[in-house]
Order: structure tokens, then C-alpha cells, then sequence
């Protein structure tokens, strides 16, 4: 078993261990996250990818659908020379939110081997997930207390924003500018 396998394996044991304090750590950083916050979760995930191989996982494409808009149906349409109107007959349909998602999941593009088939021109959605390389990760918070059940990466990442930021009283990380 590789390195991100085993993470994979143990996501929902870390789960349970840390979610207390990573939602206590978040709850700070949403009031107030120091100016260099952004720029240390870039860092982290540089270091973590350079340990995850998402090949070894593909935990999000078969575990989440990613939202998907006009033109990401007219990039995968193209990538299959399809017409956009018989990829979306094909592979999308709606959720309860009205919003454009696959009809099947596992994502119908994922392969055996956790390769995507329409890589270059997969959804925007596909390319950020699960966002850590955002430059407004700060804004992001929310939603990564949902990828850290799903994404071994986003896990560590919070893990490591935890370590850093977690112990840090309030007062201090205001007066950080
Ligand atoms: S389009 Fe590709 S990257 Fe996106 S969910 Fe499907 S297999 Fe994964
Ligand atoms: S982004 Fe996260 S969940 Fe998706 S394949 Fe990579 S490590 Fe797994």
C-alpha cells in the first residue's frame, strides 16, 4: 500500500480525530486570517501533492459530482467531438438545485486506472478541487470542512493549517498585519 493509499485508507479515523479542532482552527481563521494565510496553504499544497498521488486515489470523481456549466459541456463535448446538445443528452443531467451535474457517479470519464479520459478538458470544477492552491483559500473554509471527508490532500492541508494556526490565541493572529 503506497503513502496516499494509507491516507485514503485512514481518512475517516483522521476525520473523527481531528475535525474538533480543525473546525475550532477554521472558526478562528473565518473572523481573522493573517495576511500570509493564503500564501502558507499554497505552500502546504505544493508539499502535500508532492507526497498524494491522485492516481492512487480518485476518491472525488467517484465520490463527488462536480458542478458543471455551459461551457465546461462545450470543452467536453469538443474533447469527444460530440455536439454539446448530445453530450448533455448522454451524461448530464440537473440536481435539486438546478444545477448541471453528470447522471452517473462514479464520474462516466473516470477509468479503471483513476486516469480521467477527457483530462484536457475536464470542468473547471475538476481543476480546482479541492482548492488549496486557491489564492482566496480563506473564503474557502466551509467547503473544505466537507472535502476532508472525502480528500485525503485537503485533509493534510487542514492538518497542517491546524499545527500552524490552531494554538494561536485570537488576540495574536489579529495583531498579525
Ligand atoms: S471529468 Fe475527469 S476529473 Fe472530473 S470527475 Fe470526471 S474523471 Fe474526475
Ligand atoms: S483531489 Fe483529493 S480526493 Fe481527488 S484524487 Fe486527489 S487526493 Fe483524491
Amino acid at each position: 500500500m503506497n503513502k496516499t493509499e494509507e491516507l485514503l485508507e485512514n481518512l475517516e479515523q483522521d476525520y473523527k480525530d481531528n475535525i474538533v479542532s480543525i473546525k475550532k482552527t477554521f472558526k478562528k481563521l473565518r473572523k481573522k486570517a493573517p495576511k500570509t494565510f493564503d500564501y502558507f496553504v499554497q505552500e502546504k499544497h505544493d508539499e502535500v501533492f508532492e507526497v498524494i498521488d491522485c492516481l492512487s486515489c480518485g476518491a472525488c470523481c467517484k465520490e463527488l459530482g462536480p458542478r458543471i456549466t455551459d461551457w465546461d459541456i462545450r470543452q467536453m463535448a469538443k474533447g469527444l467531438k460530440m455536439k454539446p446538445a448530445k453530450f448533455t443528452e448522454q451524461y448530464i443531467k440537473m440536481d435539486e438545485d438546478d444545477d448541471f451535474i453528470f447522471n452517473t457517479m462514479p464520474c462516466p470519464f473516470l477509468m479503471p486506472d483513476n486516469y480521467c479520459m477527457i483530462y484536457d478538458h475536464r470542468p473547471k470544477a475538476c481543476r480546482e478541487y479541492p482548492h488549496t492552491e486557491s489564492r482566496r483559500f480563506s473564503k474557502l473554509l466551509h467547503i473544505t470542512e466537507e472535502n476532508i471527508k472525502i480528500c485525503p490532500a485537503a485533509m493534510e492541508v487542514s492538518k497542517a493549517i491546524v499545527k500552524e494556526f490552531g494554538g494561536v490565541p485570537e488576540k495574536i493572529i489579529r495583531t498579525q498585519k
